[in-house]
């Protein structure tokens, strides 16, 4: 029997606002612990939370960026459990009534797998609700010799939670999706949306069921995914540990499970919680209250172009590949360079090429983010027009532009101080190529004897001889001229 996973996912993200949900502590990160705390975070008795409208803007500007129905009527709902980390033994949240309720997202399958096919394959991904919640405290456990601590900090910061319809399905869509939801709440600048502050966390629902069933298998719930690859790695192992109990006869347990990522694996946390258990009931310190629809359209005023708006705007109107204009819109910063790159004159072909291959290296090495990069989008532009016009070729412009990178000069300024110029003059090549000839006699007999391959011996000797600077079009036209042979 054939067995498919079925995948939902549950993103908890940070909302970037001053202070908290329902006080006024700061939400900053990195404070020495429980300094940002006060009676209503910390749960005393007779405090009130009162709601913060920065939060809940925030919260209708991702809900109508995902499609999703702005409810007109609001609730807050006491989710209750009890653990050290949560001083009133209650998480404020929202259970019948969210902000958010259904939309879609609607996501590029394809550009994960690294294929350079041209089209966008667009898969629409339902979005069951995104509501508003505290955040939790945080327990420290690690050097405390006896007992631990906990860091009230994060408590009361709020949270969005999006829940995705189970519509995933492979370890890859929701890879995919991740990304894609990513990028929509970088470009509504909603949350930092950095991982390893906990700005953004992952939940991934997992089943598996007969091909041919309607009905869902039992779902497991995946906690503890630190990235985007993991969360990716531990469905894979949980799609495959589940195919393997059915197939073996065994009953697949509804629980919480973590993911050991040195190991590779899941294990069980908990039987998983129902709704029931958590005892949902309304805020009696937060009425209901009703939403205009002059501020939800307000809102609605203020959303930025989307990424995928965006890379269909990139092709239609630079007219770069589908699948690099996708790629470049998932960083809203590269984006924005690449954009201003083709704004300063840049080839747009070329300048996607420069920034997703060589700029993107550069950052990668120099472990640099791209607003601390010294090479401008203008001085970039520079370069590529260089490259464009054959006053340079490609592999020294790569070189100028790690010297550009150390020096913040203009990709002119060095080709002028270095005398960097291509060479395209034929009779300084010709003398180049005679001499490679000359000295390789082997590689040549290969190449005539029909190896490609030892052309490139030639071609290297040539670049030596030229300091690296001969274009190296006419380099391979001399060559084979000489060699007296056409290799087509
Ligand atoms: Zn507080």
């Amino acid at each position: 029997m054939n067995y498919e996973p079925v995948i939902g996912l549950e993103v908890h993200v940070q909302l970037k606002t001053k202070s908290k949900l329902f006080c006024s502590c700061s939400t900053e990160f990195g404070a020495e612990g429980n300094q940002h705390t006060c009676p209503v975070c910390l749960g005393w008795p007779g405090s009130l939370p009162v709601l913060n409208e920065a939060a809940l803007k925030l919260a209708i500007r991702v809900g109508l960026a995902l499609n999703c129905k702005v409810a007109e009527r609001l609730k807050f709902d006491r989710k209750n459990y009890f653990y050290p980390d949560l001083p009133k033994a209650y998480q404020i949240s929202q259970y019948d009534m969210p902000v958010n309720g259904r939309g879609w997202l609607d996501i590029e399958t394809r550009t994960g797998l690294g294929t350079r096919d041209s089209g966008l394959e667009i898969r629409r991904i339902g979005i069951t609700r995104a509501h508003l919640e505290e955040d939790a405290g945080k327990l420290l456990h690690e050097g405390i010799a006896d007992g631990s601590l906990v860091d009230y900090n994060r408590g009361g910061i709020p949270l969005l939670e999006i829940v995705s319809e189970p519509d995933l399905g492979s370890p890859q869509e929701a890879y995919d999706y991740l990304t894609a939801l990513k990028a929509i709440l970088q470009y509504l600048e909603v949350s930092d949306c950095d991982m390893e502050k906990g700005s953004l966390r992952c939940d991934a629902n997992v089943s598996v069921r007969p091909v041919s069933q309607e009905k869902f298998g039992t779902k497991v719930e995946i906690k503890n995914l630190n990235s985007f690859k993991m969360v990716q790695k531990a469905i894979q192992y949980e799609i495959e540990r589940q195919t393997e109990a059915l197939v073996n006869g065994e009953t697949i347990v509804q629980e919480t499970r973590l993911w050991n990522d040195a190991k590779g694996t899941t294990f069980s946390m908990r039987s998983k919680e129902e709704a029931h258990d958590y005892r949902y009931f309304p805020e009696p310190d937060l009425v209901p209250f009703t939403l205009s629809r002059e501020t939800v359209e307000e809102v609605r005023k203020t959303l930025p172009e989307l990424p995928l708006e965006r890379a269909k705007r990139f092709i239609k109107e630079f007219g770069i590949p589908e699948y690099d204009a996708y790629v470049l819109v998932q960083e809203k910063k590269l984006a924005n360079y690449f954009e201003s790159c083709v704004r300063e004159g840049a080839n747009a072909k070329l300048a996607s090429n420069w920034v997703q291959n060589e700029l993107l290296a550069l950052l990668n090495a120099k472990n640099i983010t791209i607003e601390h990069c010294a090479v401008s989008p203008h001085a970039l532009a520079g370069l590529i027009r260089l490259v464009e016009k054959g006053t340079l070729s490609g592999k020294t412009a790569k070189d100028v532009l790690q010297e550009m990178a150390a020096t913040g000069k203009t990709a002119e300024a060095i080709v002028k101080e270095k005398g960097l110029t291509q060479v395209s003059d034929t009779g300084l090549i010709e003398k180049a190529v005679e001499k490679a000839i000359a000295a390789n006699p082997a590689a040549v007999a290969e190449f005539k004897a029909g190896k490609q391959k030892a052309l490139g011996a030639l071609v290297g000797a040539v670049m030596k001889e030229t300091g690296g600077k001969a274009n190296p079009k006419l380099v391979n036209e001399i060559l084979i001229n000489k060699l007296g042979t056409r290799s087509s």
